[in-house]
């Protein structure tokens, strides 16, 4: 595959700043790549995506530092970047497409979370999971992160194939806190505050648990000079 060719587009349709990087939302257009650009670019819409990609082609529509309004939860809008993957009903967005959106992915853990591993439900979350729609459909989510994955260094995804495997994943993970936000998210306390001690030159003030299935969980933290 060649390196994504990306362009600017451009919108009307958002808001300026963030509150954190912390989320990567994959989309699926449920139209073609032009006419996609296009509504996203209509004011009248009230919608948008940081990007719109299809096979190595991608239009920028809105700065990773702006808010797009793409996930219909102004909470997670502010806090995350979307993917608009070139899809719809019956017809998936290609391997290509997932290829372009797993390099960009990396990346943006990269840039955001330290390079940490992507894993959905920590900080891949899909459309349908925090607002009322089957968006992203079909989308091979499984291989997609698998990919993204490969590109920060861990095993080859698998060959594709039409089936996803189920999602057994489950326990704990945690978030770190400093005073640039809250930092990407790892599985082990210990990889939280080896990894994060002093990134960036920030102390870390702060520290969260999560359980995957949702249910709540209560840690006790001490922070040195925290109080
Ligand atoms: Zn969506």
């Amino acid at each position: 595959m060649p390196s994504p060719n990306k362009y600017w587009a451009g919108t009307p349709n958002y808001t300026s700043g963030n509150q954190g990087r912390l989320y990567l939302f994959p989309h699926w257009t449920e139209g073609g790549f032009a006419g996609s650009v296009a509504t996203l670019q209509n004011p009248n819409r009230q919608a948008s995506a940081h990007y719109v990609i299809e096979g190595a082609k991608v239009a920028q529509l809105v700065k990773e530092s702006d808010t797009a309004w793409h996930c219909g939860n102004w909470w997670y809008n502010c806090r995350s970047i979307g993917y608009e993957l070139v899809g719809w009903t019956g017809n998936p967005p290609s391997y290509d497409t997932l290829d372009t959106c797993a390099r960009m992915m990396a990346q943006a853990s990269r840039d955001y979370f330290g390079g940490a591993k992507l894993v959905h439900g920590r900080n891949v979350i899909l459309h349908r999971e925090v607002s009322d729609t089957s968006c992203p459909g079909t989308t091979d989510i499984d291989w997609l992160i698998a990919k993204a994955n490969e590109y920060l260094g861990a095993a080859p995804a698998p060959t594709p194939s039409p089936s996803p495997t189920p999602d057994t994943k489950s326990g704990i993970w945690y978030e770190v806190h400093t005073s640039q936000g809250w930092l990407g998210a790892v599985d082990k306390v210990s990889d939280a505050i080896d990894g994060y001690a002093g990134w960036n030159g920030k102390a870390i003030d702060g520290i969260r648990a999560h359980r995957k299935d949702g249910k709540q969980i209560k840690i006790q933290a001490h922070i040195l000079g925290g109080g």
